[in-house]
């Protein structure tokens, strides 16, 4: 079966600095795939090419049966393509429901927007129980839960996030690997950024390890786990 996402020779640079040097990878339907490495090694910009909010230097970018290398990323979601970027970067003077309904924009299906608040409210009760609230007022873990809530209002096929348990608590890092789970068990494909290697890859399919730019070891989950390329990977860094 053909992969859901496939990126060959991904280049990203920003002036002189080649960020990402000619990387390989897919993500086929229904996996979660991690991305690992080092602070710097290329992962967020990788996955910032693929939704177009850095433009590719070079390489494909290919999602469904689309080339996507140039699309822009206000394209892509409703094509079904969702980065939740790093930082979460809720609206905080916007309330809770008004975050979620941004999600959607651009999506003209109304039962599609109707089923998709739905299920965000059922994922997360604390969005539904805080919806009038100003989103600024929430717990680091709950602008989590509202990124990945906005996101999935698009109702994505590939979801894709850049260090979801970043700055959050051990007991909030668990509800959002468990999530990442759950999310896949509802049929939606996952590709995400962790420093947390053990503990995604634990969680994860298959992965790949970023270090300098360039992707220098992909695996299943299991193998990748026993791999001393990993230790490598982040103290080369
Ligand atoms: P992190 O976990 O810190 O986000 P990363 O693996 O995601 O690390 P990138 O953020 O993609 O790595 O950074 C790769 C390289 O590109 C680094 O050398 C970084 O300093 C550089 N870089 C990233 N964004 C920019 C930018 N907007 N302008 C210039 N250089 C950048």
């Amino acid at each position: 079966m053909a992969p859901l996402l496939q990126a060959t020779g991904l280049e990203v640079h920003y002036g002189p600095v080649e960020a990402v040097r000619g990387v390989d990878f897919e993500i086929g339907e229904g996996e979660i795939v991690v991305f690992l490495g080092a602070n710097g090694a290329g992962k967020s910009s990788t996955l910032n090419a693929l939704v177009g909010l850095v433009p590719v230097q070079a390489g494909t970018v290919q999602f469904a049966d689309s080339d996507i290398t140039k699309a822009r990323a206000e394209t892509l979601t409703p094509a079904g393509l969702t980065l939740v970027p790093e930082g979460r970067r809720v609206f905080g003077t916007l309330s809770v429901a008004e975050n979620l309904l941004m999600g959607a924009y651009g999506i003209r299906d109304k039962a599609q927007v109707a089923a998709a608040w739905d299920r965000v409210y059922t994922l997360f009760p604390i969005l539904h129980e805080r919806r009038g609230q100003f989103a600024g007022t929430l717990s680091g873990g709950q602008q989590q839960m509202l990124a990945i809530g906005r996101a999935l209002m698009s109702n994505p096929k590939l979801l894709l996030l850049d260090e979801p348990s970043l700055g959050l608590a051990p007991k909030i890092v668990e509800q959002v690997f468990d999530l990442i789970v759950t999310l896949r068990d509802q049929g939606v494909t996952l590709g995400v950024v962790e420093q947390n290697a053990m503990q995604s890859l634990a969680i994860a399919d298959r992965g790949y390890i970023f270090a300098g730019g360039r992707i220098v070891g992909s695996g299943s989950a299991q193998d990748l786990g026993e791999s001393s390329l990993l230790s490598g990977a982040y103290l080369d860094a």
